[in-house]
């Protein structure tokens, strides 16, 4: 371990809440799909900072965008207009379908914004709804309202009283979400593919009886697609793949290319309840976020990168699920476009997998206990894959071996 690791490792534990629970890494720089430690030993990245590196490191356009940009102004406040938001905005709302923006710093602040959204939709009404639908196994962020609406114990019991009247329905179980519908239910609100619960996509049954029975009632029908938004499913918004239109839609990690910037985007309906002054935000929105959030928007587009997640990730797809057709580490293999998982038999495997991944110089990630979580930059090449896939054969042969010995001492 390295001096300039070891300094950095003593000051934090001085001087740093632990909010995480680090790997011994410290690294330095970006090249395409390639992240460099200090030591300069290079590692294969797919997970591209949890789905924000869509255009991996270091992109030319991304990086000549922001100089020029950072040179001209980088805050002014929503106060004033700037050059970029009123752009991005439209560009979308045209990507999406829905009609409205407004940008914050987050994902959970993006979520927050939903919320809020909801509540004002619902003050039209003579007693205004304030029940939610929300999933078990989801994640939408860490405020107190994201965290309320997260039907995950680990995220939300330690910081309780949640905001009240949420419910958690079966993710996928249409029965039971027929039965806690009902007319007082204000919106219901999912991620179209779960990300923290470990990759699991909604199923067009489920998404589609979300969609009738929020349009018979006036419910809003809320998608979080802060992770799988964007083109990483080989289309802008994963909904699309389903043929349903949300109310609201959320994103936020892949849009500026690695600045913190998210967005709330809503049909004119909805929007038309909001009035200037009710919500807002100092830093969301400004003239360099969003400068280069148009710019990765372009590149995307420019570069054919949506249909390049979708090929690239079917091949990665396949490849993973012929090495767990030999591989009994493996139980399952799930995902969409450039979001991928492999679940593992057990977490202790998963967990030292990773390890010894990163140790091989391979960036990947664990998500909810078993599941191996790939979120690679969308220019990721089908060599890239055979290289990541290769070396996960080999080291879950390490696993089994490794099982097979526990089992026999
Ligand atoms: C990451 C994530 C969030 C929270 O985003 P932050 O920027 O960390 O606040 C919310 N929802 C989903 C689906 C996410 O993946």
């Amino acid at each position: 371990m390295t001096d300039v690791l070891q300094q950095t490792q003593q000051l934090e534990r001085d001087f740093l809440l632990p909010t995480y629970d680090r790997f011994a890494v410290q690294f330095e720089r970006g090249e395409g799909a390639y992240l460099y430690d200090v030591e300069g030993k290079r590692y294969l990245d797919f997970l591209s900072g949890i789905g924000v590196n869509a255009l991996g490191y270091g992109h030319p356009a991304i990086s000549a965008v922001l100089h020029q940009q950072a040179d001209k102004l980088i805050h002014a406040s929503n106060l004033f207009y700037n050059a970029y938001q009123g752009k991005l905005a439209q560009k979308l709302c045209a990507i999406s379908g829905l009609d409205k923006v407004f940008f914050a710093n987050t994902g959970t602040e993006a979520w927050e914004a939903a919320i809020k959204m909801t509540r004002l939709y619902a003050a039209r009404l003579e007693s205004p709804k304030t029940k939610l639908l929300a999933m078990k196994n989801s994640f939408h962020g860490r405020t107190i309202g994201s965290i309320s609406t997260t039907g995950q114990d680990k995220y939300r019991k330690p910081f309780e009283p949640a905001m009240p009247d949420v419910v958690f329905v079966d993710f996928n179980d249409v029965a039971d979400l027929a039965r806690k519908f009902d007319d007082s239910v204000a919106a219901i609100m999912l991620e179209t593919i779960q990300g923290e619960g470990g990759v699991q996509p909604v199923s067009k049954e489920f998404l589609l009886a979300a969609r009738e029975l929020t349009k018979k009632t006036g419910a809003l029908l809320i998608l979080d697609e802060i992770q799988c938004g964007l083109g990483r499913t080989g289309k802008w918004f994963a909904y699309q793949h389903y043929g349903v239109t949300p109310d609201i839609v959320t994103i936020a990690k892949p849009i500026a290319g690695g600045l913190p910037l998210g967005a709330m985007i809503c049909s004119n309906a909805v929007a038309q309840t909001m009035k200037p002054g009710l919500h807002g935000t100092t830093f969301g929105g400004g003239p360099l976020a969003c400068a280069v959030a148009l710019e990765v928007l372009n590149v995307i587009e420019s570069e054919g990168l949506l249909a390049k997640a979708k090929t690239t990730g079917d091949y990665f797809a396949a490849k993973l699920s012929a090495l767990a057709k030999k591989n009994d580490c493996i139980r399952n293999i799930r995902g969409m476009g450039l979001m991928v998982a492999a679940e593992l038999d057990s977490a202790d495997v998963a967990k030292a997998t990773v390890v010894t991944m990163l140790e091989k110089g391979f960036v990947i990630n664990r998500t909810n206990e078993k599941v191996l979580r790939f979120l690679p930059p969308f220019v990721i090449t089908t060599g890239h894959v055979d290289q990541l896939v290769a070396a996960l054969g080999e080291v879950l042969t390490t696993c089994v071996s490794k099982q097979a010995e526990n089992a026999h001492a």
